[in-house]
């Protein structure tokens, strides 16, 4: 760390200032090839602004420490977690063949470059979420008579198609996308794809359990009344970075990558890793991630990612902000 911060301290007055804070980042955010990615005046100030915690213009060696341990560290050595969201049988080939929906998409696509990275990349962890329905789960559109529809809802339980939006009764009513019946537990269709390579000591998280809440996302349903363990263990593992990917981009990927920047982590989706529903919805679910802070890329690119040796400027960004949170908490618990 010494070395670090003389290297940087150009002038070698003992503090860091922006210019060479500036070259500090420019170390720091390369890729595997030596190729310096940019990272925006703003962002940079910002970034500045957060390790230079008494607000004096430069960062001294005390906040070079806490730069140290709680950034660079972890922008050189992250913490991987790997995440494959629903690749199973319903999604590629069963009743919600996603290549029936307007993307015309294949889920089968996935299932080689994610095998590629489970053989070629160390991941600290490894996660397969399932979406696991009862045989009574709200989203069924062949379920639709056994609740009441809300007043305010667009579509009549007479008229409802798959894909349409209704409303449910309830406190507060509660909107509800129709799909066919799919991935029911201890099914055919709800077992991963036969193909897809499955790690021994990986997890498994199961989703959409409770009958009348539906679940996107991997962290929590769409009620955020209950989460999954997903949560827990990956605390447990201190994982600082999310790779995630599989089925269906724009609906249960996007959903768990837009919780994972909620809750603070380093987001990765990996593009040619996952296939979606619906292409508009596809290109809304990308530009949430990118002005979240999270990064989307190809999975060619994910070995030197998860190795330290592609670092990039997004996620060490949203790393700052997230420290910048804490640190506001903690003064205001003080
Ligand atoms: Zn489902």
């Amino acid at each position: 760390m010494d070395a670090c911060f003389q290297a940087f301290d150009k002038d070698g007055d003992g503090y860091l200032n922006v210019e060479e804070f500036r070259y500090l980042t420019r170390a720091l955010f390369r890729n595997d090839r030596g190729k310096i990615y940019h990272l925006e005046e703003r962002k940079l100030v910002e970034t500045f602004n957060v390790f230079d915690t008494n607000g004096d213009g430069k960062i001294d060696k005390d906040e070079f420490t806490f730069c140290w341990n709680h950034w660079i560290k972890i922008i050189v050595r992250p913490i991987s977690a790997f995440l494959i969201v629903d690749v199973q049988n319903d999604f590629i080939s069963g009743t919600l063949n996603i290549s029936n929906c307007s993307a015309q998409q294949n889920g089968l696509d996935v299932i080689e470059p994610i095998n590629k990275l489970l053989d070629t990349v160390k991941f600290d962890a490894v996660f397969y979420s399932l979406d696991w329905h009862p045989s009574d789960h709200v989203s069924f559109i062949e379920n639709i008579a056994e609740r009441e529809i809300d007043p305010s809802s667009p579509v009549t339980a007479e008229n409802a198609q798959t894909y349409d939006t209704v409303v449910f009764c309830g406190s507060p009513p509660q909107k509800q996308r129709l799909w066919p019946r799919h991935c029911v537990q201890d099914t055919w269709g709800s077992e991963l794809h036969k193909d897809l390579k499955v790690l021994q000591n990986a997890i498994k998280v199961y989703k959409g359990t409770n009958p009348d809440v539906d679940s996107y996302s991997v962290f929590w349903d769409n009620k955020k009344m209950t989460d999954t363990t997903l949560c827990a263990q990956l605390r447990l593992r201190n994982a600082t970075d999310i790779y995630i990917c599989g089925l269906a981009y724009d609906v249960c990927v996007g959903a768990t990558a837009v919780d994972a920047l909620a809750i603070g982590y380093r987001t990765i989706l990996l593009d040619d890793c996952s296939r979606g529903v619906d292409l508009t919805d596809i290109e809304k679910t990308k530009n949430t991630v990118i002005t979240n802070s999270g990064v989307i890329v190809n999975s060619s690119q994910v070995k030197a990612m998860v190795e330290g040796r592609d670092r990039r400027p997004e996620l060490g960004y949203k790393l700052a902000m997230e420290l910048k949170a804490s640190i506001c908490e903690k003064n205001e618990e003080n």
